[in-house]
């Protein structure tokens, strides 16, 4: 057993702005890359598939450059991503601004002491796991996964978060489904600031 040691640094680094029209365009294009598999994982769900986005060098580079732009709070400490696809985008990004990166992951993957959050998922039920000295009192934190559905996987990561003693700033995501209201459970659960690429 051994002891992760992680090193903040904060984020200052220069995006490319990117504007409303150019913002439109990749939310179009996320959109035509996007594939929904009707009944899966289970009857009734609509699983949107973002593989075929993330195969397109361009576009997943927008993706991240558009992230970045949207992450303005100052002093970022870490990006944390959300197994598995919040890690894709949440490490690109984290690159991209120059700050940490720290991994919410599914019960039993992460080697040293954890603290645990259990949610309601769109198909069913799940927890997430932080490494309790993942962060500390004062981190800044913005949240990333692929797509907000309910809403239930945010709000453990961010009581996770929380209860280490970090300070959650963001919630972002590549793809909302609107419908679901995940947005209004964010908001209640008091993220500062919710934001999508591409909303169903
Ligand atoms: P939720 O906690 O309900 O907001 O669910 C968000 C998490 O579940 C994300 O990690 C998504 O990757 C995954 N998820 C939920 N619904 C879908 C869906 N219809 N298509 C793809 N992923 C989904």
């Amino acid at each position: 057993m051994f002891k992760t040691i992680l090193f903040p640094v904060s984020s200052n680094c220069k995006i490319a702005k990117i504007n409303g029209d150019a913002m439109n365009d990749l939310a179009s294009k996320i959109d035509g890359l996007i594939r929904t598999v009707p009944d899966f994982p289970k009857p009734g769900i609509q699983f949107k598939d973002i593989t075929p986005v993330l195969q397109n060098g361009p576009v997943f580079n927008a993706i991240i450059r558009a992230l970045a732009e949207k992450v303005k709070s100052a002093g970022t400490t870490y990006i944390a991503g959300i197994e598995s696809r919040g890690f894709i985008f949440g490490s690109a990004l984290a690159h991209e601004l120059g700050c940490g990166f720290l991994l919410l992951r599914k019960p039993g993957k992460l080697p040293w002491k954890t603290l645990r959050a259990t949610y309601q998922l769109e198909y069913g039920s799940d927890a997430i796991e932080m490494h309790e000295d993942a962060v500390k009192s004062g981190d800044k934190v913005v949240i990333i996964d692929d797509l907000l559905a309910t809403g239930g996987t945010a709000t453990a990561a961010a009581c996770l978060l929380r209860d280490a003693g970090a300070e959650v700033l963001d919630a972002m995501f590549v793809v909302e489904l609107e419908f679901l209201n995940g947005r209004d459970k964010l908001r209640n659960a008091g993220f500062p600031r919710i934001d999508s690429l591409l909303k169903y």
